[in-house]
């Protein structure tokens, strides 16, 4: 960080008070310092660090309507936070490559920068897999100290949700984490590629089941699938690939 133009690096300048007493009172850089520090606090992924939501444009070509009113809703949602949302979050949902993780990043940095919020960033695989590798007694580091942060955070971005292979493990640590949030009233931000629907996805039949694709419901269950709908407000994404379709728009 350069040296601040106004108290020097001291961190505070001299102002007259009132009563015409010199006072000493923290200068202006020091906010900006601390914004700082939560951000790097959130751990937001380096190929993540330019989103926000001014950069995310809803309109390439290969867009759908659904994305800019993705946008809308994020907005309204930084807007609101904390006291109309009331703890709700946002469930960014659609393919890949729409920008879900990009608005949720874009949310988390508002927050954070703007509102003062305690947020962090999660890759649901590697939460998942770093948890497992604290079963390793060669590891320092337990489950707790590594869930302790994802249960406190004001405001959690899960991205991927759905993205490990299921099974009752998997299952469990995913109750786990969205049960202790949801009891805390808790903001959770999450992105997934998978539909919102239940195990199963509606199929009759066990040759239509193999057939169609995966849903949240058989990637999570259906428990954890229904809390969401209660921690969540749905914001369903749809539209092409934005890196392919702009690769193709440049190059014809
Ligand atoms: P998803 O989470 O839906 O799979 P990402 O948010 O990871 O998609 O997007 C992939 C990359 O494309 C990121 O670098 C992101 O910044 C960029 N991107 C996606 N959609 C947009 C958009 N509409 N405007 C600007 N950048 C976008």
């Amino acid at each position: 960080m350069t040296k601040c133009g106004i108290c020097g690096g001291l961190g505070l300048v001299r102002v007259m008070t009132e009563e015409g007493l010199w006072a000493s009172r923290a200068c202006e850089c020091q906010e900006a310092l601390k914004e700082e520090r939560r951000l790097a606090a959130a751990q937001i992924p380096e190929r993540y660090k330019h989103c926000s939501l001014d950069s995310y444009d809803p309109h390439y070509a290969g867009a759908d309507t659904t994305l800019s009113k993705a946008l809308m809703t994020a907005r309204r949602f930084v807007e609101d936070y904390p006291v109309n949302t009331g703890g709700i979050g946002l469930l960014f949902l659609g393919s890949i490559g729409v920008g879900k993780t990009h608005l949720a990043v874009g949310v988390l940095k508002r927050l954070v920068a703007e509102r003062g919020a305690r947020g962090l960033f999660c890759d649901y695989r590697e939460l998942l897999k770093s948890i497992q590798n604290s079963y390793n007694p060669q590891v320092h580091v337990t489950e707790l100290e590594l869930l302790k942060p994802v249960f406190a955070a004001e405001v959690l971005v899960i991205d991927d949700l759905g993205a490990q292979k299921p099974n009752e493990w998997v299952w469990d640590t995913v109750a786990l984490i969205l049960n202790a949030r949801y009891n805390d009233k808790l903001t959770t931000i999450i992105t997934t590629n998978y539909g919102n629907l239940p195990a199963g996805g509606g199929a009759s039949s066990e040759v239509e089941r193999a057939a169609r694709e995966q849903t949240l419901g058989d990637r999570i269950g259906d428990r954890m699938r229904s809390r969401l709908q209660e921690m969540c407000q749905i914001v369903d994404m749809q539209g092409k690939d934005f890196r392919q379709s702009v690769k193709r728009a440049r190059f014809g």
